[in-house]
């Protein structure tokens, strides 16, 4: 059964409405099913949930829940066909240990062994602080929950970050910084009712489809909103929008304080509610009252006329959702503009309103989780590494003293990790389920980190991939429909995800991998009893659940059996709001109380922490906060050896780097090759046809692909970032240097100073004809997610 062709018709046919969205189921089956389980799809935040059919012990379809709350039955193409190579030849069954240079088949036993006695050994030698974890966006809550009790707890080491700092951790940091903080405020009902929408840095026909359903029956349907779009590239949101705005890159800031300028300027602001519930007005209006729209489009070379015309709609809009993600989050001055992007609303007051809200927007599946379980630089639930009591709470949860809690320095961040691990203080490096050896900036470097001999690699995975080829012990983990747990999405949305089938071979969860590791070590609590008290996910959720309670993801009042059936539940899940709750901050006050926000915030512009003492000198205590920043030119402009500036991003197709989808056949055969796209010009210029194979260069490595021209501007070149050295479908290796088809061998060793996300769309770059592509061998150029736009 196939409800659609989702390759070709990736967002599927229109169903509007009046107010309530309503239901499609979608569905793909190989086989006739003999049993549905309840799960949801695991390739982006838009957290859409599914059944999965299986027959004989194989998963042989999925389908769209019809009843849950976030997508009523759709699911976009990777939801559809992405599960299929979960069951490749290549699968990871068997633990691996390198010996004399070369990985080989292990037991658990021999594998753990070797894994707790190299803990042991290097936290006795060189203290905790030698022993770092880097994880994923992808586990499940009770994974990380597990994780960071371990690292916190168990091990003691500050040294631990998820692959989410890639990818949302602007976004944690810019709600942190305006409303107090982690936590969407909004809820996805707010699409269905809005006036308009204003889409920052975010491809949402490409990375969301299933959101952007929502948003193209609003556009189709009755009351059509308004749709302002900031991109670079000519994307298919920006050719649905009223005013697409095309920035350079770097420039987003300048752009929207021009946007705020405007708005205060004409008066487009709510100045009673802004003076009941927000603090810093002034100081931000002095701050954007020289960005005029002329020097805006200066700077952004967006004309003034439209950036007008943005503002209009923004500002005189009676509602309005807006979501940032990528394009400002892996670009300059991230935190600084995403917050920019808050203010819009709070100086016209629309938040915690229907159809009212900002959605600082998550990319992968389960990043939320990684956020609230503090596996990721956060404190646990939310709670804020500087405050003592806050400390002394989790310590209490998890019976120990407080000082076993490393909260001496700050949670240290990836990029500053793997500098870490370069200069020889980190010294054993757990990677679950991520792939470094792609995903990371400026990769040669990377490589040689982690293939250093002095530097213990574990990885997690259920596949092989560039990095495990690096790794010294390989432990194979079940994958999504192997397990069971719960995961959020980017709406607050809490799903149960229930094991379907059994792993293969040896493959274990990750969930038991951490317990039989945290047995192994013994870590005991304060009373001597161990420290990690449950045996399996339920459990895990139910400790949970208490640590969480009184904070702003309160999960007290969910339970696994509430969640079974029916439609996912928004948190916070309390006594007093046992179906979960759809809009934060409905009274205007926000979570930025001294003693309960979750940081004291950053200068945006340096990144300086300020202190708990700064802070309550001027506690907001319960206001937003309005914070202004000034344009800081980049690091790095275009010259005469590398004229153009390179952008990365996604495809519809693919997730991540391509682990899983590039193993699909559908979605692999979609969009099998990475391609450099080009303005007509600066391929005019450079003597490049359609097709042909490109070089691009930067001052830090080399990325050869077919060229796709058209659909961005002069001065502008766009690589996809999923395609590594690896080719997933064939478990081929293209070449032995790990390149040159990933976009990262080009980008940056930088990162925004508040949230530490590094620069993936920002270096200069020159390009150079490089052969005839099709004479190559090279798949055919092409933007596949434009081109099934064009077929429809
Ligand atoms: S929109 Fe995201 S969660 Fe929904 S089916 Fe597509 S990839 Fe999966």
């Amino acid at each position: 059964v196939e409800s659609r062709d989702s390759i070709e018709d990736i967002w599927g046919p229109r169903t509007t409405h009046a107010g309530v969205w309503p239901a499609r189921v979608d569905e793909r089956t190989v086989e006739e099913p003999e049993r549905w389980v309840q799960s949801a799809c695991v390739f982006c935040s838009t957290g859409c949930a599914l059944d999965i059919g299986v027959r004989e012990g194989r998963v042989v379809g999925v389908r769209g829940r019809e009843v849950d709350r976030v997508n009523k039955g759709r699911l976009g193409p990777k939801g559809l066909y992405a599960w299929e190579g979960n069951w490749t030849r290549d699968r990871l069954t068997t633990p691996l240990i390198r010996r004399n240079g070369k990985l080989e088949p292990a037991t658990w036993d021999e594998a753990m062994g070797r894994v707790v006695e190299k803990t042991k050994e290097l936290k006795d030698r060189y203290g905790s602080g030698s022993i770092g974890f880097y994880n994923t966006g992808q586990l499940f809550l009770e994974e990380y929950y597990t994780l960071s009790i371990i690292g916190d707890a168990g091990i003691g080491t500050s040294h631990m970050d998820g692959n989410t700092r890639l990818c949302t951790a602007t976004a944690s940091l810019a709600l942190i910084e305006s409303f107090g903080t982690d936590g969407a405020p909004g809820t996805y009902d707010d699409f269905d009712v809005t006036d308009a929408f204003f889409l920052v840095g975010h491809n949402m026909a490409s990375t969301q489809t299933v959101l952007w359903m929502r948003v193209l029956d609003r556009l189709n349907g009755p009351n059509r909103p308004r749709l302002v779009v900031v991109d670079p590239r000519r994307t298919v949101p920006a050719r649905h929008a009223d005013v697409h705005l095309a920035p350079r890159p770097g420039t987003n800031l300048p752009l929207l304080n021009a946007l705020e300028n405007l708005l205060i300027e004409r008066g487009w602001i709510d100045p009673a509610w802004i003076d009941a519930h927000t603090v810093g007005f002034d100081a931000l209006a002095n701050a954007v009252r020289d960005w005029t729209p002329r020097r805006a489009a200066e700077t952004t070379g967006i004309p003034a006329a439209r950036i007008e015309q943005a503002a209009e709609i923004i500002g005189t809009s009676p509602t309005l959702v807006s979501t940032v993600l990528q394009g400002v989050y892996q670009s300059l001055q991230a935190t600084a503009s995403a917050v920019q992007v808050n203010n819009l609303h709070l100086l016209r007051g629309l938040i915690g309103k229907p159809g009212a809200t900002v959605f600082q927007m998550n990319g992968q599946p389960t990043a939320q989780n990684t956020r609230e379980a503090g596996a990721n630089g956060e404190l646990v639930a939310f709670r804020n590494w500087n405050n003592p009591h806050h400390i002394k709470e989790l310590a209490d949860h998890w019976n120990v003293e407080p000082d076993r809690i490393p909260s001496w320095t700050p949670p240290t961040h990836a990029m500053q990790m793997f500098r870490y691990a370069e200069e020889g203080s980190i010294r054993m490096l757990w990677i679950l389920c991520t792939n470094p050896a792609v995903s990371l900036p400026e990769l040669r470097r990377i490589r040689k980190i982690l293939a250093s001999d002095d530097l213990f690699v574990v990885v997690n995975d259920a596949f092989p991939t560039e990095t495990t080829e690096l790794a010294d012990v390989v432990l194979p983990a079940a994958t999504w429909a192997e397990k069971t747990g719960t995961f959020t999405n980017a709406d607050r949305t809490v799903h149960l995800s229930l094991k379907a089938v059994d792993p293969p071979g040896e493959a274990r969860s990750d969930l038991d991998i951490l317990l039989d590791f945290a047995r192994r070590m013994d870590f005991r609590d304060k009373y001597g009893g161990p420290l990690v008290k449950w045996v399996g996910p339920e459990s895990a959720f139910e400790h949970w659940k208490g640590c969480s309670k009184g904070r702003p993801c309160d999960y007290s009042g969910l339970s696994y059996e509430q969640l079974e059936g029916g439609s996912g539940v928004q948190w916070p899940v309390r006594e007093d709001s046992p179906n979960g709750t759809a809009r934060l901050y409905t009274d205007g006050v926000f979570n930025t109380k001294a003693d309960f926000c979750e940081l004291y915030g950053h200068d945006l512009m340096t990144g300086a922490a300020l202190s708990a003492d700064e802070y309550r000198a001027a506690d907001p205590n319960g206001r937003a906060i309005l914070k202004a920043a000034d344009w800081a030119p980049p690091p790095e402009w275009p010259d005469d050896d590398y004229p153009l500036m390179l952008t990365t991003g996604r495809v519809v197709y693919h997730f991540h780097t391509r682990t899983r989808t590039g193993r699909a056949p559908e979605l692999q055969g979609a969009a099998p090759d990475v391609f450099v796209q080009l303005s007509d010009q600066d391929a005019a210029s450079a003597g490049i046809a359609d097709g042909d194979l490109v070089e691009v260069r930067s001052r830090r490595g080399l990325v050869v692909g077919p060229a796709r021209i058209g659909g961005i501007d002069p001065g502008l070149v766009f690589i996809p970032f999923h395609y590594g050295s690896w080719d997933p479908h064939d478990g081929r290796r293209e070449r032995e240097d790990g390149g040159p088809t990933a976009a990262n061998e080009l980008t940056i060793t930088g990162w925004d100073p508040v949230s530490k996300q590094p620069w993936f769309k920002y270096a200069a770059v020159a390009i150079s004809r490089a052969g005839d592509g099709a004479a190559n061998g090279a798949a055919r150029a092409m933007n596949p997610d434009l081109e099934a736009e064009a077929r429809r």
